[in-house]
């Protein structure tokens, strides 16, 4: 089925945390080594978990997908190398993230929202409601429900992005509840426009992908938006970065 709005190519990337091989129907993601530098001295050299990163998300989709009705991409296989990396392999969603969407507009002919069919307002604004009601209605609920006495995933803690990106420590100890309670709850940790899949026509959620940050937290990490904006603002709130970090201590 081709499906209109389709626009992720092909090839192949190379990120801080990953090499991204796409193709027709897969994503093939493999951790990079933790000295590889991406480039040029502006680059961002390579972050640390890169293995663990990899090695969660596969754990996350198989919690999420066998606890859960969140829609997430198949797991389709995953592992270690003899070199310490880790790769996984998924079926690769055919649709289109929620921060392209406006890119054009999404209507069918006749029925479009702007004439020439290029960017479109309307369009943008639909999906991301659409989004905004379905992770708050259905996602974050769920997710709530996933609890745990121990922080982090598997024994092993990775902060979000948004916590880690100004700070030094880089290495968070699991955490024991001191109440013995199950206190923690499983969150996605980079849940935004770009880990969100729409259907390019019904502008609905389609899957929520990359886990690679998830595990569980106290409460108040259960932090998300659709909004470009205000997730990048996630990464200058240094009064809430403080505040949680003190939670993880
Ligand atoms: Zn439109």
């Amino acid at each position: 089925m081709v499906v209109s709005g389709y626009k992720e190519k092909e090839g192949e990337s190379l990120t801080p945390f990953y090499n991204l091989i796409t193709t027709k129907s897969a994503w093939l993601k493999h951790s990079v080594k933790p000295w590889l530098k991406t480039g040029t001295e502006d680059e961002l050299a390579s972050r640390p978990y890169n293995t663990e990163r990899i090695l969660h998300y596969a754990a996350a989709l198989q919690l999420v997908s066998r606890k859960t009705t969140i829609p997430v991409p198949r797991l389709i296989d995953f592992g270690k190398n003899d070199d310490g990396t880790a790769w996984i392999e998924l079926e690769r969603p055919r649709g289109v993230w929620l921060d392209a969407v406006g890119d054009q507009c999404r209507m069918p002919a006749g029925k479009k929202h702007v004439a020439d069919g290029g960017e479109c307002d309307e369009c943008d604004r639909i999906a991301r409601a659409n989004a905004r009601r379905f992770i708050a209605e259905e996602v974050v609920p769920q997710l709530n429900s996933l609890t745990s006495d121990t922080t982090g995933l598997d024994g092993v803690v990775i902060p979000p992005l948004w916590v880690q990106f100004h700070t030094k420590t880089a290495y968070w100890p699991s955490k024991k509840s001191a109440s013995g309670q199950q206190e923690y709850v499983f969150c996605h940790g980079n849940l935004h426009g770009h880990s969100i899949m729409m259907h390019a026509e019904t502008l609905h959620v389609l899957k929520i992908v990359d886990w690679e940050d998830a595990g569980y937290f106290p409460p108040e990490f259960q932090l998300w938006s659709v909004e470009r904006s205000d997730y990048e603002d996630l990464y200058e709130n240094d009064e809430q970065r403080k505040r949680l970090m003190a939670l993880m201590m």
